[in-house]
């Protein structure tokens, strides 16, 4: 609405613009003290096996409990936090919550087989000179395995990537850490480019998840992530899928040779302690 004729200029074109710029600007402003503040929390979402149904690991997911705004989603403060800086300490926090927690894990369930944590990765991270030290260090603090931690990056961010920005994941693959491409299937990439990624799993994006949802299913969709599970495993790379709601979703996945699956069907994301008893459900059966 434009404003009106010789009125007050303070009046909004777009008062839910507005306000949305006012947030934008509060958080941006809340944001590089938050973490000294310790606002942020992470919580765990379990890896299920689709063969067997057991726990194979958990995605670390961050969360900012804001004093006002209660507790936001990474997608309110992530891009601000690449866009402040802020995201390479807040990075380097959540890796060191999140092996932490592998660690405890593996100890309180030997039994329970190996456990791996995954850490996603934004791309300022990726290009920061500090990200192989960072981890070598983390781990050893921890004496934590490198195989127990996979690191994600989104497919987006490496689309085009040259030798420069692969240098520092092939060190760390080289070191045993996994090396998982996400949002699979979004981003347009070669195919043919997967061979030049250090990458151990492929994470297909929830879209693929969604279209399997209607009976019967799209046969042009199952057609596709039957050719990416196999081109998948002809690599070498193991194929994970998010996003997945339900059984007859979960059935479908694991018909089209999928390994391991995340989503609501299975658990919402969660407190650490919540993957503890998962952990102990999966050890008695
Ligand atoms: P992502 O890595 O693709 O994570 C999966 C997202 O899907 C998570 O959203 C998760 O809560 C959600 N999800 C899991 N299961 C289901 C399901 O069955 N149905 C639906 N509809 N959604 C499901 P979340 O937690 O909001 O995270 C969003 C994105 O924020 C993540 O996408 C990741 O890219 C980013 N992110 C989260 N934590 C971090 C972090 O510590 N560092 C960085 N750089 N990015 C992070
Ligand atoms: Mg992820
Ligand atoms: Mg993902
Ligand atoms: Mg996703």
């Amino acid at each position: 609405r434009a404003k009106s004729a010789g009125g007050n200029r303070f009046e909004l074109a777009d008062p839910e613009a507005d306000a949305r710029a006012i947030t934008r600007h509060g958080l941006t402003t809340a944001l590089p003290t938050a973490l000294d503040r310790g606002e942020f929390f992470i919580e765990y979402q379990p890896l299920v096996h689709l063969g067997d149904g057991g726990v194979r690991g958990a995605e670390a997911l961050v969360r900012w409990l804001h004093p006002q705004h209660g507790v936001l989603g990474p997608d309110r403060f992530i891009p601000l936090a690449e866009h402040t800086g802020l995201i390479v300490p807040l990075g380097r926090w959540v890796l060191e919550q999140s092996v932490r927690q592998a660690r405890d894990w593996r100890e309180r369930h030997a039994d329970a087989g190996p456990m791996r944590i995954n850490v996603n990765l934004s791309p300022c991270q990726l290009t920061h000179p500090g990200l192989v030290q960072d981890t070598v260090e983390i781990l050893e603090r921890a004496g934590v395995d490198p195989d127990a931690l996979c690191l994600e990056v989104t497919e987006s961010a490496l689309i085009g990537a040259d030798d420069d920005l692969l240098k520092p994941l092939r060190r760390l693959a080289e070191m045993g850490v996994d090396i998982a491409l996400d949002d699979f299937g979004t981003g347009y990439s070669n195919l043919a480019n997967l061979r030049r990624l250090p990458v151990s799993v492929l994470k297909l994006d929830r879209s693929f998840t969604q279209s399997m949802q209607q009976f019967p299913a799209d046969p042009v969709d199952l057609k596709i992530v039957e050719g990416i599970v196999s081109l998948a495993h002809s690599l070498n790379l193991a194929v994970t899928v998010e996003g997945v709601e339900t059984g007859a979703q979960a059935e479908q996945l694991r018909i089209l040779g999928c390994d391991t699956a995340q989503g609501w069907y299975y658990a919402r994301p969660g407190p650490p302690e919540r993957l503890h008893e998962l952990a102990l459900v999966d050890a008695t059966g």
